[in-house]
């Protein structure tokens, strides 16, 4: 039987890569690499609701099943921040560097035993047909007080992941991909298919 085609609603490089090597039973293409230009604006305040405004806007282009990831980090410390607003703490244009210097300025001051954090994933699948189903993942650990690692992308050189007791900085990519939110999210929603 071939393989069934998944566009994700994504222009993150790092997400996309490691959507691919967690959805082996799939063809996963970005939207860009399946020749879609899109661009969703992320107005929800959840995960839930982002992931799904991402993957309507690309549904509305393709005849093809569709997947959007909406993900982030949550610092007990900072009351979940940022949370959905993850990707641009920082500013608008933010890095992944100047998104982790934020972060660590902001909790410089935060002992050890209070530096608990989440990563969270909230995948949207939407069938050939339209028909929507959802899984979320969480994976916990704390933020380290500086970079370890230079692995994976985003926050992942400060979070030290608790099944691992390292940092995700250091993982490999098959490593992190067994434990991670994202890799969670998706057996959640594998599930339920
Ligand atoms: P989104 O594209 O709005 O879902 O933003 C996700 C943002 O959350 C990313 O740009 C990263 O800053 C952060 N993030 C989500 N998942 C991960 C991860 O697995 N590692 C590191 N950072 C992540």
């Amino acid at each position: 039987m071939p393989e069934k085609v998944l566009l994700v609603a994504t222009g993150n490089k790092g997400k996309l890569a490691e959507i691919k090597s967690i959805l082996t039973g799939y063809r996963v293409l970005g939207a860009a690499e399946a020749g879609i230009s899109f661009d969703a604006e992320e107005t929800g305040t959840t995960f839930a609701e982002n992931a799904a405004i991402k993957a309507r806007e690309l549904k509305k282009l393709t005849e093809y099943a569709v997947l959007a990831d909406d993900s982030g980090l949550c610092v007990d410390a900072l009351g979940g921040a940022p949370g959905v607003y993850s990707a641009r703490y920082a500013g608008e244009n933010a890095t992944d560097d100047g998104n982790i210097d934020k972060l660590l300025e902001a909790i410089k001051d935060v002992p050890e035993e209070c530096r608990g954090a989440q990563f969270k994933s909230v995948v949207c699948l939407i069938d050939e047909a339209g028909n929507e189903f959802f899984g979320e993942g969480v994976c916990s650990g704390r933020i380290l007080t500086e970079r370890k690692g230079s692995g994976g992308f985003g926050y992942d050189p400060v979070f030290y992941s608790n099944d691992f007791g390292e940092s995700f900085g250091v993982l490999t990519h098959e490593q992190k991909n067994q434990i991670s939110h994202r890799k969670r999210a998706l057996a959640d929603l594998l599930k339920k298919l």
